[in-house]
């Protein structure tokens, strides 16, 4: 049965999705669905001068990449639409009129120019209280004064008007009872000059009409949370106002601090969730998904970013998130983000995934890479043989491009110092007994066979396995790695075994 429950993602669509925002987009989804609630995503591009083309669908994007579908949402619909502000418009006027008349908020004139000459006037300038009377506004001047800017269509905005030595506070769930001084916070600004309004209005205005119960968003917001408080209290009363939790910042490796876009850079790590290229400057900062994560990694990992169960368990699937997430276990302290870990996650979760699922996820590499695939059913083989082995899809690259094509560079400087005519001989005989199979019609032979046999050879000719299998190695993969050498012979077949190794003894003479 649904619950009441509803929360929202609002953000703003300014630009590529950081880690930190998915988490708080997880940490809203899985609240909401632990208690049958609603997850709805609300755009908010009120700021016109912050629009970016794009940010919205990558929006959209991302969440799909991850599963977190919204129950409503500019794309979904719903019952109290529209979800984009900008298309709200019209809604929001009502509310700063009723301020207005209730004396908490008041009219500001102040042109451009006249705020710049203040701010170079006081260092640090705050429209607040303290400078309010000193300003062109509808508390400064006489009624008269402003009954006649606004019959002149002057244009105007609406601040609000934050009273003087009162202590505004919440209860945070994750942080407990918060108190600001309203002698610390200025005036917002509530409705710009072209009727829009500006976030903090938006906001409240927005989580009042779309009843949400649980407001959850990055610790960022803290300073802002009086504001919003204020509005509640002004225009709906606080027994309304949704439960608020600010989630701690997701920290640089080495802890100093919040993680940013540049540390990632410098340290060579994704930050966003998926590839997002700025229109306006035409670069690319990575994603995750496009380094080759896998969305249940992702997820996971984002979630141990700040909770776990109080167990030791780590690998979660987003069923057991849902039913195991309470917000009372995340952590008040910022996470500090590691990325060998974040790639322990993905190796995990690429362990567990099914092999024909794994197979069509790294498909595309193989298709970057040039690589042809005969058969989808040989690559489903393949990645099952070597998933053990790859932290990110990429890897599959290269811990399995030797078994549809011969390696491009064989390591022979790794083979050379302990070469010998009986080592060559050895070798080609083996090929003998790999090319009398195939005369006789024989494909490929199981690898336990294929081990015996080498092994009685090995023992004719005198020699010991240990000194044969690194250089058989290197020959069918080029380098020192890869699964078991037999495994790889039965894959690749006898024909193709043969052609490296003689391809090899070229190389070795
Ligand atoms: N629009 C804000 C953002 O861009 C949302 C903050 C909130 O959730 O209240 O993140």
């Amino acid at each position: 049965m649904d619950s009441k429950v509803r929360v929202r993602f609002a953000p703003s669509p300014t630009g590529g999705l950081h880690l930190g925002g998915v988490r708080t987009v997880l940490f809203n989804y899985l609240f909401a669905k632990h208690l049958n609630g609603k997850f709805i995503l609300r755009i908010e591009d009120t700021d016109q001068t912050r629009f970016v083309p794009g940010a919205e669908q990558y929006i959209q994007d991302t969440l799909a990449w991850c599963g977190l579908t919204p129950d409503e949402s500019p794309l979904h619909g719903g019952p109290y639409g529209p979800y984009r502000q900008s298309e709200r418009k019209a809604m929001y006027k009502q509310y700063a009129d009723k301020l207005i008349a209730q004396g908490n908020a008041y009219y500001a004139f102040d042109t451009p120019e006249e705020l710049d000459a203040k701010r170079k006037e006081i260092p640090n300038f705050q429209y607040s209280l303290s400078h309010r009377l000193e300003m062109k506004n509808s508390e400064a001047l006489s009624p008269e004064a402003v009954d006649d800017l606004l019959k002149n269509n002057t244009p105007y905005v609406i601040r609000i008007k934050v009273p003087e030595n009162e202590e505004v506070s919440l209860e945070d769930v994750i942080r407990g009872h918060v108190n600001f001084d309203t002698n610390m916070v200025d005036d917002k600004v509530l409705l710009k000059a072209d009727g829009m309004p500006t976030y903090h209005l938006a906001v409240v205005v927005d989580d009042h009409l779309m009843k949400i119960t649980h407001a959850f968003r990055g610790e960022e917001w803290l300073p802002s949370a009086p504001v919003h408080v204020l509005l509640w209290k002004y225009l709906f009363g606080l027994d309304k106002m949704p439960k608020w939790a600010h989630l701690p910042l997701i920290l640089k490796p080495d802890g100093n601090g919040k993680l940013s876009k540049r540390d990632g850079e410098r340290l060579g790590f994704p930050v966003f969730a998926m590839d997002w290229t700025d229109p306006n400057t035409n670069t690319t900062t990575i994603g995750f998904k496009e380094r080759g994560f896998l969305p249940e990694a992702f997820v996971n990992l984002l979630a141990m970013l700040g909770w776990n169960d109080g167990t030791d368990k780590e690998i979660y699937s987003m069923e057991e998130l849902i039913a195991g997430f309470s917000l009372d276990r995340v952590h008040k302290g910022g996470a500090k983000f590691d990325y060998e870990k974040a790639k322990w996650f993905n190796a995990e979760w690429i362990k567990k995934m099914d092999n024909e699922k794994l197979a069509t996820l790294v498909k595309p590499y193989f298709d970057e890479a040039k690589i042809e695939i005969h058969e989808h059913s040989y690559l489903i083989k393949v990645v099952g043989l070597v998933k053990e082995r790859c932290n990110l899809l990429p890897d599959f690259i290269a811990q399995s491009s030797f078994y549809f094509q011969a390696p491009k560079e064989i390591d022979t400087a790794s083979i050379a110092p302990k070469w010998d005519a009986k080592k060559r001989a050895f070798f080609e005989a083996l090929t003998t007994i790999y090319q009398s199979k195939v005369d006789t019609g024989i494909i490929t032979t199981p690898a336990l066979e294929l081990e015996t046999e080498f092994k009685e050879l090995v023992a004719k000719h005198e020699l010991k396995p240990g000194e044969l299998m690194l250089p058989f190695r290197i020959m069918l993969v080029g380098g020192k790695f890869g699964p078991g050498v037999f495994e790889i012979v039965e894959a690749i077949e006898l024909k193709d075994t043969i052609a490296r190794i003689q391809h090899s003894l070229q190389l070795l003479s």
